[in-house]
């Protein structure tokens, strides 16, 4: 039978409770916390229940029950061995009308009583319609350690927080936002950790803007920096550490490589600022990132610092490594799929082959920016794949100066566009054809060496046997 869940008013409501041995006495417990009026008839009780009579908490008669006993009354609880009386505390109950729980015995009861998970106001209730007891003991069980004592204050001070909000002239729609955000696992995570939210001050909160703490701190937590590795785009490739990581911070300041899509992983609390050098915030330089992680760190934030791919490559992490270090910011590295994985990944191929290749070297073409020239015929001399980031416009260049390093011009090349992304393309060539490849969407990646052919497998393993030493050939990997 379905059953109608209900939260019931018993303030002030008269109740009458038959039987009140041990069982009887804890359902007794309960009406008086509902602030129900409450008469008890029986003719014995519990020390408990006696205490409470002698207090002038509640009404013992103490006799056995009689039909009047129900005159006036909103419910009945009904705790009896099964038999006579019990049936006629029922049938008499029916007859007027009175909601009826006769405890155990499911078929004299109009109402039951829910398992309950009861944090102050906070209440959760359980039934299983009668069908396991057991499971519905185990579900609260369960919920007790997931939602702790702490529910009760905090949902006091949400209700506080709500009032005062309803108070202001705050428009509608910022304000369910803002109530939504205080109500977020987010924020009750800083509750946690000894944040307490103001009951005034509420101004609008523009994601771009740099925070003042929100919340007042009473004992905060000193800030951690997180430097988090976001994968190659695909919001899959995240891994499960790098989402937590995500889940709790307070400000997320990530690079151009982020794809908005990740962003939505953020909680609404949180401060999301694009401090990449090309679309985010305007000259942001390396320095001025440094400062920010550890200004927020030291407002006793949590702070994720996103990067594509992974952290370690080609990403100016140990720049801010120094600078958190320096300053004592505690921190945290989440490594992350890097490019040329999910490039890899994107064109079905693998980097390292035990017959082709058993080296790969990062390399950047990007010599603008700091990098050092790579020593292509160096890295040509070893056979190793090379994964070669932020080609840029400079394929024609790069593949000059792979055919001077003595690569062969019919060597496999491999570009993935937007790896793992919307709009993925990966394109198939040769060293010697590098120069006419067009321009592919940014990000893109150049792979090159015979473990990308896709076809001739044969001829992969042919044309390098002969070039790769024994010792390598026959290493196990
Ligand atoms: N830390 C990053 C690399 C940053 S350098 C990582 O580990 O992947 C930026 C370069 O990475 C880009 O110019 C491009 O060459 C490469 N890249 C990053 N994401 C990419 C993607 N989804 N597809 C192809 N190349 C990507």
């Amino acid at each position: 039978m379905a059953l109608f869940p209900l939260f019931v008013k018993l303030d002030g409501c008269r109740c009458l409770a038959v039987g009140a041995g041990p069982i009887g006495e804890s359902k007794i417990a309960g009406l008086l916390e509902a602030g129900a009026v409450v008469r008890v008839v029986a003719p014995s009780a519990t020390d408990a229940v006696r205490e409470w009579a002698a207090q002038g908490r509640l009404t013992w008669v103490q006799r056995r029950f009689i039909p009047s006993d129900l005159d006036g009354a909103f419910l009945v609880v009904a705790a009896l061995p099964v038999g006579d009386d019990l049936t006629s505390v029922y049938e008499e109950a029916q007859r007027r009308g009175v909601l009826c729980n006769a405890v155990d015995d499911p078929p004299h009861c109009d109402f039951y009583y829910p398992a309950v998970v009861k944090r102050g106001s906070f209440q959760i209730a359980i039934s299983t319609g009668g069908h396991s007891p057991a499971l519905a003991q185990r579900i609260r069980q369960e919920l007790e350690a997931q939602f702790g004592q702490e529910y009760e204050s905090w949902l006091a001070d949400l209700g506080r927080v709500r009032e005062a909000l309803f108070a202001t002239a705050m428009d509608p729609d910022e304000r369910k936002r803002l109530l939504h955000e205080l109500a977020s696992r987010h924020a009750f995570e800083r509750y946690r950790a000894g944040f307490r939210p103001p009951a005034t001050d509420f101004g609008p909160r523009d994601r771009e803007s740099i925070p003042g703490p929100t919340f007042e701190a009473k004992n905060p937590k000193p800030g951690k920096v997180f430097l988090v590795g976001a994968g190659p785009g695909d919001p899959e490739l995240l891994t499960l550490k790098a989402l937590r990581v995500l889940g709790t911070a307070d400000v997320v300041l990530h690079d151009d490589l982020v794809p908005a899509e990740m962003l939505e992983l953020v909680p609404p609390g949180a401060v999301v600022k694009n401090v990449g050098k090309r679309h985010g915030a305007q000259h942001i330089s390396q320095e001025q990132i440094n400062a920010l992680l550890v200004e927020y760190a030291e407002a006793g934030l949590t702070v994720a610092r996103l990067k594509g791919g992974d952290v370690s490559i080609f990403g100016r992490a140990n720049e801010e490594i120094d600078a958190l270090r320096e300053a004592a910011v505690e921190f945290e590295i989440v490594p992350g799929v890097t490019a040329v994985s999910g490039a890899a990944a994107a064109a079905l191929v693998s980097l390292t082959d035990r017959r082709a290749s058993s080296a790969v070297v990062l390399v950047t073409a990007q010599t603008c920016k700091g990098n050092a020239r790579p020593d292509w015929r160096a890295i040509a001399s070893t056979g190793a794949t090379m994964a070669i980031y932020m080609p840029g416009e400079h394929y024609r260049r790069v593949g000059s100066e792979l055919l001077s390093a003595g690569v062969d011009q019919g060597t496999a090349c491999l570009v993935v566009s937007r790896a793992s992304q919307l709009g993925e393309v990966t394109v198939e060539t040769t060293v010697g054809a590098l120069g006419s490849l067009e321009r592919l969407p940014a990000p893109a990646i150049l792979i090159v060496g015979e473990v990308v052919r896709k076809k001739n497998t044969e001829d992969r393993i042919q044309k390098t046997e002969d070039e790769i030493p024994d010792s390598v050939a026959n290493a196990g990997s």
